[in-house]
């Protein structure tokens, strides 16, 4: 088969793989129905993170199980099943807190920028729908298994309740489902920070009430302005940046809750800023098998639509030009035709 393979910064190729097979007896191997970019894929594609070896890309997935271990009891061939980046057993103490990406087996899932993947540990970490879906849900059963589930745990990381206020940063995948997760758990208020006309409209769609342009201290003005001089009751960081992460502790109210979700790059937190904001603060790569039977059920009965953030589809021998429109801010985020 062919998939995606990273050399070094801004080189991808597309080339001959070795077809992934079972080789724990707990392992399944998929034949994937789509596969897409991350946004977080470009932080190797960049260079920021060096590339040291070739190595195959690709994270998220969704597709039908071709084979699964002797061990397997809970998919069988045929089923449509999502999985997380992080293979997890869901049986350890960590899983059953509901921290599946700290699971004590946990096991990263890579090279899902191809028609084939395999996955560890299938019985914990992948979750099998009723029926094979239509393809029109495909792209957010897909967006299910990252970017979703990472937006939806920003916002109960950030402890969204009806009513509240909330603050997104970020205008890429995964903040603008923070946006919508945040609406579906009741927020009144939904501020989103962007500058980027096709990335605002969309952040309405999903359920924004407000776009702050500004940036840094005139970002952090507009929001205490907007809030009344309160600050937003949940912050939802998806960046990663120290100025997002700067951003994000400055819009918080005393007493307010602060989730970080983009992988931090270079974030240096000040001691006395948190202490004297009493802001609480919870993040991390998300469990987002915790929340799959509940995403799986939203997108099977059509109340949500995460698909909409894929507004470039390529098939998947063109995956560079995918990783090039998402670096110069051409895409928000490319699905891949397998
Ligand atoms: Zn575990």
């Amino acid at each position: 088969m062919r998939g995606a393979v990273l050399y070094s910064a801004r080189d991808v190729r597309f080339e001959e793989r070795e077809a992934p097979k079972i080789i724990e007896p707990t392992d399944a191997v998929l034949r994937l129905s789509a596969s897409c970019i991350c946004g977080s894929d470009l932080w190797p594609y960049r260079g920021i993170q060096p590339t040291t070896a070739p190595t195959p890309m690709g994270h998220e997935y969704c597709g039908i199980v071709e084979e699964v271990g002797r061990a397997v009891r809970a998919v069988k061939p045929g089923q449509f099943v999502i999985g997380s980046f992080f293979a997890s057993d869901n049986t350890c103490p960590h899983c059953k807190a509901g921290y599946q990406t700290s699971c004590q087996h946990r096991q990263l899932v890579g090279g899902a920028q191809a028609p084939m993947l395999r996955v560890p540990l299938a019985d914990g970490t992948l979750v099998a729908t009723r029926d094979v879906p239509s393809d029109d849900l495909v792209p957010s059963m897909l967006a299910a298994s990252d970017v979703l589930g990472t937006g939806w745990f920003a916002a109960d990381a950030a402890n969204v309740k009806p009513g509240a206020t909330v603050a997104v940063v970020g205008d890429g995948a995964v903040g603008l489902l923070a946006v919508l997760s945040a609406k579906q758990m009741g927020a009144e208020r939904i501020i989103t920070m962007s500058r980027h006309e096709p990335r605002q409209s969309l952040a309405h769609e999903f359920g924004a009430t407000d776009i702050v342009t500004e940036r840094g201290d005139d970002g952090i003005a507009r929001i205490k302005e907007i809030t009344q001089g309160i600050g937003a009751d949940a912050v939802l960081e998806c960046v990663g940046t120290p100025e997002s992460m700067k951003q994000a502790i400055g819009v918080a109210r005393p007493g307010g809750y602060l989730s970080y979700v983009g992988v931090p790059h270079g974030v240096k937190l000040e001691g006395q800023d948190l202490f004297f904001r009493h802001v609480h603060l919870h993040g991390g790569p998300a469990p987002v098998r915790r929340y799959l039977p509940k995403l799986i059920e939203l997108i099977t009965g059509r109340t949500i639509d995460p698909g909409k953030v894929f507004d470039l589809t390529l098939p998947l021998e063109k995956v560079a030009e995918g990783y090039r429109a998402m670096d110069e801010r051409r895409a928000i985020k490319t699905l891949l035709r397998v």
